[in-house]
């Protein structure tokens, strides 16, 4: 994960878990992507241990693959029946990746209904996510809404949670465009555990400009902003704050890098830690499963029997 995945998402998550707070890895959203077996395989065991080194508790919430829940795809096959090509070809991620990927795979148009899929089934209120994640939040209502009134009430109608600063961290290359794992170049992108010669690497390459000014001012200093705003996440100081406590770009980034590596030490620590007993991260993620398919295959009954479909019994 990067940094904009940590300010936007997860920080958020670890702050709201509880015992009725669900959070999976998206292994299946994974395979939108051209993505090996292998890499597919590492990046999950990376991304179960990264949620538990950030603060997420199985003991408190819980914490699950989301292949491990067939409900997930199974539902989904629903929701597509009742959402249209058009809503999907509108969707900008699409519009942007597909760009992107010669001979890009319908996964990558449908996968937003996956997403509502993966929603609706924990009769979701609240979903904490980044800016970037709206459309596709409106989309998963928009498909509630329609099944709602189409075949009675079924699902829970969520709302998303974004938050009041770092919503939208930047790539540090190209201020202009959000930090993302797919887009963005190598020094663009800051992960959570890069190692601290990376990090300085990456932040004082970050893209600033030229006037020599600092000051706060997305519109015309989108780079200094990002990396104000970067500062201001991981403090308690507003960007305006810690712009007027600077004269040079230079030192503030120096002071960044530093707040960022001893930001992510500790959970960088934990998480070598976790990947050191894999078979331990399996068993969090079979009993979280367990949790998951309990709350999930109810709601998906629900779903199943007011479409018209029949059961065993
Ligand atoms: P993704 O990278 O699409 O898997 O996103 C995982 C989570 O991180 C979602 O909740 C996104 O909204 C959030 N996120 C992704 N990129 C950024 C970014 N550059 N700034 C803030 N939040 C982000």
């Amino acid at each position: 994960m990067h940094l904009g995945n940590y300010l936007g998402a997860l920080r958020q998550w670890v702050d709201a878990q509880s015992p009725d707070a669900f959070y999976c890895v998206v292994d299946l959203h994974a395979l939108t992507l051209q993505i090996s077996p292998e890499a597919l395989r590492d990046q999950t065991t990376d991304l179960l241990a990264t949620l538990i080194a950030s603060g997420l508790d199985p003991e408190v919430c819980t914490i699950f693959i989301q292949s491990h829940v067939p409900y997930h795809a199974q539902l989904n096959w629903l929701l597509e029946c009742v959402t249209t090509y058009g809503e999907l070809s509108r969707m900008t991620a699409f519009k942007e990746k597909s760009q992107r990927q010669e001979g890009y795979r319908v996964g990558l148009l449908t996968y937003p209904v996956l997403q509502a899929a993966d929603i609706l089934l924990y009769d979701t209120e609240e979903v904490p996510v980044g800016d970037d994640q709206r459309q596709h939040l409106e989309l998963a209502r928009t498909i509630a809404e329609r099944f709602n009134n189409r075949f009675g009430e079924t699902f829970r109608v969520p709302v998303s949670t974004h938050p009041k600063v770092a919503a939208r961290v930047m790539d540090l290359q190209e201020p202009t465009r959000k930090m993302s794992k797919s887009i963005s170049s190598p020094l663009g992108n800051l992960h959570m555990f890069d190692t601290p010669e990376v990090i300085r690497k990456k932040i004082a390459k970050a893209v600033t400009d030229t006037d020599g000014e600092l000051r706060f001012d997305w519109e015309n200093k989108p780079g200094l902003s990002n990396l104000l705003e970067i500062y201001s996440s991981l403090s308690d100081e507003t960007p305006q704050q810690v712009a007027g406590r600077y004269t040079r770009y230079g030192e503030l980034k120096t002071d960044l890098s530093e707040l960022v590596i001893a930001t992510f030490a500790p959970m960088k620590e934990r998480y070598d830690e976790l990947l050191r007993a894999p078979d331990d991260l399996y068993k969090i993620a079979a009993d979280g499963a367990l949790k998951a398919s309990a709350a999930a295959g109810g709601v998906y009954r629900r779903a199943a029997q007011a479409m018209g479909l029949t059961s065993t019994g």
